[in-house]
């Protein structure tokens, strides 16, 4: 495989911001870097400073009234801090802009504040306190990477957290207007180099324009050698000058150069897509869509989560590498956006528990991957935590022989639950019916669909297919391989007062808190196997796996009148996918007869990267290969689908949109000579 264009440093709690309060000229008190030694906004009037410098300056009143593409109008920051000015742009949009607009804010930060301190600075705008509590409520934990917040149903947040320069390279998206912000150029050197200059010049649409409070001549040599023609305008209060500016012709992404099989096409139109597949990964998609204004109609031969998503209950967890790669970015990337994305589903948790989830650690041999993994990962406890048997014990609420790693954010769902609400999304119009073929015309899909009434047809501008194990039974996917996985879970009834434990505990299998008087335990993992009928011996599986994660408990069971009999027990079997190399697919649908010819030379040279960008099949997509982690990659896999659709940045690395790409393994083949 050819060196990947930018790889991403290891994944890392930050630093968070340490702050001084210190009165400002109304007598109220405001933050002020330790660090860097000076303050996050004017002391003199913070509101009217943002309006001046980077609202008025990006002329932000006047272009979001005009706004009238049907993509969002995109800002892009330097330092988030406090917040203030994307909640100030957020409202200037909401004053501004005409109805069907969509606005999406990028901010960058390497140092982000705690939640209290972010409270206590934004406490001094009462009229911002809606806006503040939206984002206090979906505030992230200090983990490197993309966090995508839902603002309203017109307003993303995409907070980058990192190196302001090193995030920038990593975005892909591009935006129309900049708030270059950060501590004065001499205060934080660190930042205002040539290198971030050129990463949002890069990152930038044509005609792009930027405003910065900061006259530097560093700052104006840098904007003027990235491309930016730059002009010195009245700054606010007592600065006497600042900068505005634009680039009317952003150079072209070096990146694409690299890999050019995964540059995005020219989206196509998108009034009315067919997404097929109404398991999590398809209801995901279909609601992503229509939160955008596509009117969706959601297709699936039987009922919304009525496959492998149809368990009663299912597991919100990851299973992290110990040495950081792609895949575990990816997959805390996902855990960390299902817990955001289904509290604000669903914040009554109706659908879903935070119990948070416990990775046993069982055998030495799991007990020294564990350790490996904590010496590489310093992240934050709030997100995952090493404990001993004595507090996994307390959590849990049952006396565990071990410790572990504790994930206080995982927990569980009720899946086909989930599955029936997202089909219910305004905008999503479920039809049951089997979708026999799909048929490409210039600028639209026809699809082949059998009801109970016969054969129809149905007109669509795009396709999502997300029908798991099926996916590649289409002639447009059969080149991607697809491994069908047999899961079998296993239910006992739970008598009153028999204790049991309040949080998900993995091991081989799991077992998961109780649920409507029952204990769901499992599941098998047999790849292969497509049968999705209930047997015996794999109640057995599941039975000597729950006597693994509890000791002795299927005996205190037994003893309190359970039959742990195969032959009568409840459960459920379903046919997941799996990919080979375990990451799920997100993406377009690559022309796999033009990729085998158009990069056939890979295999004589890797290293020889022809020019030729990937051939796709136009408008078609897919989501498939969650194995049995769907919970935490489907509803961000749905993001990357919807995002690219739709023209939006997208919220995760160019490296890790790659990563989930449906073309990576074509490329893998052919570079091996398959
Ligand atoms: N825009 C902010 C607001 O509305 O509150 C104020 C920004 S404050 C003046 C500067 C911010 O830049 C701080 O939050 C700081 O942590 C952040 N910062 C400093 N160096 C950075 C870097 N290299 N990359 C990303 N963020 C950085």
């Amino acid at each position: 495989m050819p060196a990947a264009p930018d790889a991403l440093p290891p994944l890392a709690g930050l630093t968070p911001a340490s702050l001084d309060w210190q009165a400002d000229e109304t007598g109220s008190a405001s933050p002020h870097s330790r660090e860097f030694g000076d303050v996050y906004f004017s002391r003199h009037d913070g509101r009217a400073e943002t309006r001046h410098v980077f609202l008025d300056a990006n002329q932000l009143p006047r272009r979001l009234a005009a706004w009238r593409l049907d993509r969002p109008f995109v800002i892009g920051e330097t330092g988030f801090g406090t917040g203030l000015n994307m909640l100030c742009a957020w409202a200037c949009f909401d004053e501004h802009a005409p109805p069907e607009a969509r606005l999406h804010l990028i901010s960058t930060e390497l140092y982000p504040l705690t939640r209290d301190d972010l409270s206590r600075a934004l406490a001094a705008w009462p009229d911002l306190a809606e806006r503040a509590a939206c984002l206090l409520a979906q505030w992230p934990a200090a983990v490197s990477g993309v966090h995508r917040l839902w603002l309203d149903a017109r307003v993303t947040l995409d907070l980058h957290f990192g190196d302001a320069t090193e995030r920038l390279r990593h975005l892909d998206g591009r935006v129309d207007a900049w708030f270059l912000d950060g501590f004065a150029p001499a205060r934080n050197p660190g930042m205002w180099q040539a290198s971030l200059f050129e990463a949002m010049a890069a990152r930038s649409r044509p005609g792009a324009t930027l405003a910065t409070f900061t006259c530097a001549g560093v700052v104006k040599r840098g904007l003027a050698a990235a491309g930016f023609r730059w002009r010195k305008v009245s700054g606010f209060g007592r600065k006497r000058d600042m900068l505005v500016g634009e680039i009317a012709e952003p150079p072209a992404d070096r990146r694409r150069r690299s890999t050019p099989w995964f540059l995005p096409s020219s989206p196509g139109p998108r009034r009315h897509i067919s997404v097929i597949g109404s398991g999590l990964a398809g209801a995901s998609a279909a609601a992503a869509l229509a939160r955008r204004g596509v009117q969706v109609t959601l297709i699936d031969r039987e009922a919304p989560g009525a496959g492998a998503s149809g368990n009663t209950q299912g597991l919100l967890y990851v299973k992290l590498a110990a040495e950081t790669n792609d895949q575990s970015r990816c997959y805390l990337a996902g855990l960390l956006h299902s817990r955001r994305w289904l509290e604000s589903l669903d914040p009554h948790h109706r659908l879903w528990q935070p119990s948070g989830v416990l990775q046993l650690a069982s055998s030495p041999r799991e007990q020294a991957r564990q350790a490996r993994f904590a010496d590489n990962h310093p992240l934050p406890s709030d997100v995952v935590e090493r404990i001993d048997a004595v507090a996994a014990s307390q959590l849990a609420g049952v006396p565990l022989n071990h410790g572990g790693l504790h994930y206080p954010l995982g927990g569980w769902v009720r899946p086909q639950a989930l599955c029936r609400r997202l089909a219910e999304t305004p905008g999503v119009t479920f039809r049951r019916a089997h979708v026999q073929s799909l048929q490409a015309s210039s600028t639209s899909w026809r699809l082949a669909l059998t009801t109970d009434k016969g054969t129809e047809h149905l007109e669509t501008d795009q396709v999502v297919i997300a029908t798991a194990s099926l996916a590649n039974r289409f002639t447009q996917t059969e080149r991607l391989p697809l491994q069908p996985v047999r899961g079998q879970v296993s239910a006992l009834p739970l008598p009153d007062h028999m204790p049991a434990p309040h949080m998900a505990i993995c091991g081989g299998g799991y077992v998961a808190p109780p649920h409507n008087g029952e204990l769901t335990f499992g599941a098998t993992f047999q790849p292969n196997q497509n049968d999705d009928t209930l047997c015996e011996a794999d109640h057995q599986a599941n039975l000597a796996e729950l006597a693994r994660l509890l000791p002795g408990y299927p005996e205190r069971l037994e003893a309190a009148g359970v039959s742990l009999d195969p032959a009568t027990m409840r459960g459920r079997a379903a046919v997941r996918a799996a990919s080979p190399d375990k990451t799920p697919y997100a993406g377009p649908v690559p022309d796999a007869t033009r990729w085998r010819e158009d990069y056939a030379r890979l295999a004589k040279d890797a290293t020889r990267v022809p020019d030729t960008p990937g051939q796709y099949h136009q408008g078609l997509w897919i989501s498939a290969a969650h194995g049995s982690r769907g919970l935490a990659s489907a509803p961000l896999c749905a993001e990357v689908i919807a995002s690219r659709i739709c023209d939006e940045p997208m919220p995760l690395e160019a490296t890790l949109i790659n990563h989930l790409h449906p073309g990576r393994r074509l490329i893998r083949d052919l570079i091996q000579g398959k």
